[in-house]
């Protein structure tokens, strides 16, 4: 099997090899032992809602197999459909779709390292857009500032995005076609991403397959059940943040670049706290055009349509990403409400109440 694959398995290419392999997937997740294509299924779906990405867990010292990573993808669909979760195949189609962003992006900037490994796994700009029939429909402008993208297949994939600078209104249109920046046409390939993982889903599912995951999806319910948000937060009190969050706002302010679960964690929990995206960039410091551009794209993925959002990560999984000052192990933060919670959203909501008490 192809590793590139394994990394992109939304390609046809990928589809078709998992078909000639002739794997069905009764067979994966028939067996008396938990097949690797399933764990790792049911870590992609786990990862994807709580976390917003479906990359393998990074304090996991497993390495998944290349077969293993490629059949997960097939069983993550399964499982996103038989969970009940709110968003689920929205919040699963854009974790894909972001990590698949992520990769192809570095691919792009970084086609050959001199790794034979990365040659092989990597996907070039022309393959990707090849692969979504767009080849004919993007052309890289003469000047070689951006491109030139088809006016229907600018639409179809901007229709989605949020942000007034994909209207047409503030676009430049020409010979039946729109200009874009190369980081647009990157962000237009990401949405062609999504909508193709999105599309089918959720799925019918045999019963014979959904007898042979009742545990994964209990699994995944538990993990679910485990981080309710309270949606009654309905005040944005910087001075009532937990020092996990109130560290990650001051390491942004400051102009770092954090890296993806530590801006998962900050967004999802500021965006819970009842910040616009207005809001969260000035509490970020955010003061240049790029950042406040995936910032944006982050928040309005975190927090969907339907009100129904990412929570944010629990203290466990805080501590597993080495974000919590509270269990630094050289130099640990002590504070006293934290003994006393086990997600940042409690200490937060614990710490409004004592407030708005103590000002009574
Ligand atoms: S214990 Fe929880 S709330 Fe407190 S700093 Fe750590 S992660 Fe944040």
């Amino acid at each position: 099997m192809d590793p590139l694959h394994a990394r992109y398995p939304f390609l046809a290419a990928a589809r078709e090899s998992v078909r000639e392999a002739d794997i069905g997937l009764v067979a994966v997740v028939a067996g008396d032992e938990r097949h690797p294509a399933v764990e790792r299924g049911v870590e992609r779906v786990r990862r994807a809602l709580v976390d917003g990405t479906v990359r393998s867990d990074p304090d996991d010292e497993r390495r998944w197999a290349t077969r293993a990573e490629l059949l997960s993808y097939p069983v993550a669909r399964v499982l996103v459909s038989l969970v009940d979760a709110p968003g689920a195949v929205e919040k699963y189609a854009s974790a894909e779709a972001d990590t698949a962003y992520e990769r192809f992006t570095d691919d792009f900037e970084n086609p050959d390292d001199g790794l034979k490994s990365t040659a092989d796994t990597a996907v070039s700009l022309r393959a990707l857009l090849a692969e979504f029939d767009l080849s004919g429909a993007v052309r890289e402008t003469v000047s070689g500032d951006g491109y030139r993208i088809a006016v229907g297949r600018y639409l179809a994939l901007s229709s989605n995005l949020d942000g007034e600078r994909w209207t047409l209104a503030t676009r430049q249109l020409a010979d039946g076609t729109v200009k874009v920046s190369e980081t647009e046409l990157r962000e237009l390939l990401r949405e062609a991403v999504r909508q193709r993982v999105a599309a089918g889903l959720p799925t019918d599912v045999p019963d014979e397959i959904r007898a042979g995951l009742t545990d994964e999806v209990a699994e995944l319910q538990e993990t679910f059940s485990e981080i309710d948000v309270s949606q009654d937060i309905d005040v944005l009190a910087p001075d009532c943040f937990p020092p996990c969050v109130a560290s990650l706002v001051e390491r942004a302010q400051d102009g770092e670049n954090l890296d993806d679960h530590a801006e998962f964690a900050l967004v999802a929990f500021l965006t819970s706290a009842n910040a616009d995206t207005d809001e969260l960039l000035a509490l970020c410091g955010v003061d240049s055009d790029t950042r406040a551009t995936a910032l944006r794209y982050r928040a309005n993925r975190v927090g969907d349509e339907s009100g129904a959002q990412y929570a944010p990560p629990s203290c466990e999984t805080m501590a597993a990403y080495d974000e919590c000052p509270v269990a630094d192990e050289e130099d640990p933060t002590t504070d006293g409400r934290c003994e006393t919670v086990s997600h940042p959203l409690s200490y937060y909501e614990d710490a409004l109440d004592a407030a708005e008490s103590a000002g009574d």
